[in-house]
């Protein structure tokens, strides 16, 4: 059987229709639905071409590709279709991943300082099938690649399993001169019936806007239990100087969404979410 790989556009995941297809590490995907999501048009199609016109660059290109069976849609290299849409692209070909990106205007330029909570001998909540720290750095990496794609300047706090205080936490984020910053943590409860996503904020209607749009599309995202946002002194977001926002993804001590945490597709589906927050955010607060 084929390995599924998924595909998202512009931060939201499509459904392929037909399926991408992986030939000589090259993945091909569907010409017409792709650059359609891109904001792009096909102008013209042959049993074997597709001519794409991006409106934004005023650029027309003809892709070469094939189809699974004569009528089906029309399968070509996303290299080509990415760039035909005037899109970034990233193919993990490990996890069977492929990410179109276009620049995003409200995030250009945005220096969004990414944190992965915990790390190295702090764990944060270690539970039987994941620990915290690695499950945050994974989100956080994805994160930080969707943003880079849509050309906002992001920083980790840290990028590997490495142990990292508050202040330097802190440091990190005058130092990129961020306009935002996200901590990424996953919740624990003595209870382990207790789901669901919560986001955090202090004492700042702009964390407190950051909160509810990253809330928001990660509970949309991840399909979890909204358990809403919440005032709270964590020291990242006390001292922290920009909006700031600290998500808690969901509840590791919950033998259900320890497992869904556990898969290697949650990193990016938890920060396509945040990605969205954040695009979000943006577009509502110009002048952050
Ligand atoms: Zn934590």
């Amino acid at each position: 059987m084929e390995r599924m790989i998924r595909v998202i556009v512009n931060g939201i995941e499509i459904d392929p229709e037909p399926p991408p297809q992986v030939e000589g590490g090259e993945v091909r995907i569907p010409v017409r639905q792709v650059v359609q999501r891109l904001g792009a048009q096909v102008r013209m199609e042959t049993a074997a071409a597709c001519l794409i016109y991006d409106p934004r660059s005023g650029r027309t290109t003809i892709i070469g590709g094939a189809r699974p069976e004569p009528g089906a849609p029309l399968l070509a290299p996303a290299e080509r279709v990415a760039a035909a849409g005037g899109a970034h692209l990233l193919w993990d070909p490990a996890l069977g991943i492929v990410i179109l990106q276009r620049p995003e205007a409200a995030l250009a330029g945005r220096r969004i300082v990414v944190d992965p909570g915990h790390g190295g001998s702090d764990t944060g909540y270690a539970g039987a099938a994941v620990a915290e720290k690695d499950c945050n750095l994974a989100v956080a990496r994805w994160l930080h690649g969707l943003l880079r794609l849509a050309g906002a300047r992001p920083l980790l706090t840290r990028t590997q399993d490495r142990r990292c205080n508050a202040a330097a936490r802190l440091r990190r984020v005058a130092d990129h001169r961020a306009v935002a910053m996200v901590a990424i943590h996953h919740n624990s409860h003595l209870d382990p019936e207790v789901r669901g996503c919560e986001t955090y904020f202090y004492h700042s209607d702009a964390g407190q806007r950051l909160a509810h749009s990253l809330q928001a599309e990660v509970v949309a995202s991840l399909c979890l239990p909204d358990r809403g946002v919440r005032e709270a002194a964590f020291d990242e977001l006390r001292h922290c100087g920009v909006p700031a926002a600290l998500c808690k993804l969901a509840f590791l001590s919950n033998p259900e969404e320890a497992a869904m945490a556990a898969e290697p597709i949650w990193g990016l589906r938890a920060a396509v979410g945040l990605f969205r927050g954040l695009r979000c955010f943006f577009e509502h607060s110009p002048g952050a």
